[in-house]
Formats: C-alpha cells, sequence, structure tokens
C-alpha cells in the first residue's frame, strides 16, 4: 500500500480528534478540527452506529496516523509488541515513541513527525555520534541523539533550534536544544504519551 498523500486534515477529520500532523496551524482556529468537525466526504454528517470491530479499526487507524506507519508495518511492530515482556498494547505504543523520527519530533526539531521524518530521511542526525538516516531507527537507553556538525550552523537548525527550546519535550529525554541534542535517560513509558489511546482496542482488533 503506498503512503498516503492526500490532505492530512482530512485523516484528522475521519478520526474525530485532532491528529497534530501540520505543526503550528494545529494550534490556530484554521485546524479543521475546529472549523469542520465532521467525517470527510458525501455521508460524513450522517450519523452511524459504530460497531465494536469498527472501534477497534478506528483507532488501530488513528494511531498509525498520529506516527505515520503504514499498515504492515504497524502490524510489524505488534507482532514485535506482542512478544515483548509486559503488557502488549503499552510495549506497541513504546515501540513507536522510540523510533528516530518520533524522537527528532520530541526533541522539538520539526513542527509535525513529517517534518521530523524528513530530516532524519536527510541525514542530519547522529545516534552515538553516527549518522542515522532510517525513520524507524529504534533508540535505546542512554543513546545521544544530536543534529549532525555540518547541519548546526546552516540557518535551518538555528531556527529549529530555538522552536525547540519554547517547546515541552517529554520526560524520559534530556533536551538541550541549544546543543541541538538529546540523551535518552529513560524508556518511554505509558504515562509518557499524552495523546488519548485506547491501545487495548488495537490489541482486540489484531487478536481475532
Ligand atoms: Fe489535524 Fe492539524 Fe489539520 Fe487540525 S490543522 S485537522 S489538527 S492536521
Amino acid at each position: 500500500m503506498a503512503r498516503y498523500t492526500g490532505a492530512v486534515c482530512r485523516l484528522c477529520r475521519r478520526e474525530g480528534m485532532k491528529l497534530y500532523l501540520k505543526g503550528d496551524r494545529c494550534y490556530t482556529d484554521k485546524c479543521a478540527i475546529a472549523r469542520r468537525n465532521y467525517a470527510p466526504g458525501q455521508h460524513g454528517q450522517g450519523r452511524k452506529k459504530t460497531s465494536n470491530y469498527g472501534l477497534q479499526l478506528r483507532e488501530k487507524q488513528k494511531v498509525r496516523r498520529i506516527y505515520g506507519i503504514l499498515e504492515k508495518q504497524f502490524r510489524l511492530y505488534f507482532v514485535k509488541a506482542e512478544k515483548m515482556k509486559g503488557v502488549t498494547g503499552e510495549n506497541l505504543l513504546s515501540l513507536l515513541e522510540k523510533r528516530l523520527d518520533n524522537v527528532v519530533y520530541r526533541m522539538g526539531f520539526g513542527e509535525s513527525r513529517a517534518e521530523s521524518r524528513q530530516l532524519v530521511r536527510h541525514g542530519h542526525f547522529t545516534v552515538n555520534g553516527k549518522k542515522v538516516d532510517i525513520p524507524s531507527f529504534q533508540v535505546s537507553l542512554n543513546d545521544l541523539i544530536a543534529v549532525k556538525a555540518n547541519s548546526k550552523s546552516t540557518e535551518k537548525f538555528k531556527e529549529l533550534a530555538e522552536a525547540a527550546e519554547a517547546k515541552n519535550p517529554p520526560q524520559w529525554l534530556s533536551v538541550n536544544a541549544e546543543m541541538m541534542e538529546a540523551r535518552v535517560i529513560s524508556l518511554p513509558t505509558r504515562e509518557d504519551i499524552d495523546m488519548p489511546i485506547e491501545e487495548h482496542l488495537i490489541v482486540e482488533l489484531y487478536s481475532k
């Protein structure tokens, strides 16, 4: 399945909530959820009863869209989460949080996960001193994620660092925006994920 290239605000409207896919615009009254909070399409405003399956499917789609993951890869994360010790749903969210593109976003570098992913893809970041341009790379405890030395002096990254200073990173990351780096000081837990996600619905969906 190809990556979704349509209007991202439609995805929020489909899920009936802000998924924060567009950066600053999401916090303004231009947000499509603020203006048209109903599903897109001809029947978007019709009243619908949602089945149990429908709820589970929507929850899975919502999380996929938040993190920008394709179905096949998302399923692989679930399989991995199932094999890990602990609660499968929480393991799944932790795996998604530990993706390098998400870590860069959480550091405050990028208005959206899509922008952060692009920065990673273009080779602007290192992990423990080595260039990593794979957005799905999983960070580990004590890893140091940093902007590559010759990217640091660019106007773009100076602006990104300034913007990052004003953002609130999660507790599991120790961010030094001025130095353009962050260290993983603990692994992300369920409490660190601030979006309203009912991960048990995803586990139920995939356990059928
Ligand atoms: Fe979603 Fe942001 Fe678009 Fe609002 S502006 S609908 S939160 S992507």
